[in-house]
């Protein structure tokens, strides 16, 4: 891809982990930004940021950070958003947009849209894609290449700030699509809250088996449960706001889910064969659809590097 003209004079990014610094990653190897700036809550990330020298500035104040800012993007767990726009209200430019990129949208509106001034354009957005990673180090430029990035626009914004966050999430690669908060907390509850959940769940009961050790869990994890301990390695304090900030909408999908799940066991307590495959003939088509629309890889076992027969794995 060839660098576009500056979409925007000034970007700020607030948080640098694995969305903010693939953001910054992403936004200057397509020439986005006249200028990036970006601050983190620790001193230890901010020097990180400094020594990486993805950004043109590292501050040390959110306050600071979006000054003259044409963009601002707050990339922190989404608890902290609330008391975030709270103390960078006052600094904001008249005509900026104000986004973020929580996992969960209808507690981010609620928490964000208080604070912040008339004149500033709010549009939340979340980019669906990542990896279990944190930190200043865990970006790279091309997460969002075919992947969704959602904005969720309060009804009234501006339909040129909302063009132009579309524009910016186009040009990181991402394909963009615009729904209501709570519709987005419905959706995402079950591709990927309820997953989640379940990932840690499944981690966490295998822990606890006593008549399986837990170097037995280990070595034959390949068996699926590998699959579940990359998903159960992702941020806890992420995770943590997400299911406090969704709570709803994973109880209403917890709900259904049990409901199916207590049908699985009925079928494997009634021997119940067609049950089970029928059910599992479905899930194997969806599957199918996911890699069909290049949502995933259909290399075998997801496309992990093998050894090679008579070579001894690494
Ligand atoms: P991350 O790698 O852990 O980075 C989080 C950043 O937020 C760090 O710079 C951290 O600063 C800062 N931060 C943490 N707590 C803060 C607080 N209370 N106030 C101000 N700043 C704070 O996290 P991430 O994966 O980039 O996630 C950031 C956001 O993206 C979350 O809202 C998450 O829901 C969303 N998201 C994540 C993914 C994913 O797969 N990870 C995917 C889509 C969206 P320090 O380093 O100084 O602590």
């Amino acid at each position: 891809m060839s660098a576009a003209s500056p979409l925007f004079p000034k970007i700020a990014l607030i948080g640098f982990g694995l969305i903010g610094g693939s953001i910054a990653r992403a936004a200057r190897a397509q020439g986005l930004a006249g200028e990036i700036v970006t601050t983190a809550r620790s001193a230890r990330t901010r020097a990180r940021v400094e020594e990486l020298g993805i950004v043109d500035r590292v501050v040390e104040t959110n306050a600071e950070a979006v000054e003259d800012a044409d963009l601002v993007i707050l990339c922190i767990p989404v608890g902290a958003c609330g008391p975030v726009a709270q103390e960078i209200a006052a600094t904001l430019k008249p005509g900026a947009i104000i986004s973020d990129v929580g996992s969960v949208k209808g507690a981010v509106v609620r928490d964000m849209a208080p604070y912040l001034p008339d004149g500033v354009h709010f549009v939340p957005a979340h980019p669906v894609a990542g990896t279990e990673h944190s930190g200043p180090d865990s970006g790279f430029a091309e997460l969002f290449i075919n992947r969704w990035c959602i904005l969720t626009p309060p009804d009234g914004v501006d339909p040129e700030a909302i063009e132009r966050l579309r524009a910016f999430w186009a040009a990181l690669g991402a394909r963009v699509e615009i729904m209501t908060p709570d519709h987005h907390d419905l959706v995402l509850a079950i591709t990927s809250h309820l997953p989640h959940l379940i990932a840690y769940t499944i981690v966490g009961t295998a822990d606890e088996l006593a008549q399986v050790t837990s170097s037995e869990v280990i070595k034959f994890s390949a068996g699926g449960f590998r699959d579940f301990t990359r998903i159960a390695a992702s941020d806890p304090t992420m995770w943590r706001d997400v299911f406090l900030a969704n709570k709803e909408a994973v109880l209403e999908m917890l709900g259904t889910f049990n409901e199916d799940l207590s049908k699985l066991t009925r079928a494997i307590r009634r021997n119940d064969g067609e049950a089970l495959f029928e059910h599992f003939s479905r899930t194997r088509a969806i599957r199918r659809g996911i890699v069909e629309i290049g949502q995933d890889s259909a290399a075998p076992d997801f496309g992990r590097p093998h050894a090679q027969l008579g070579k001894k794995a690494e």
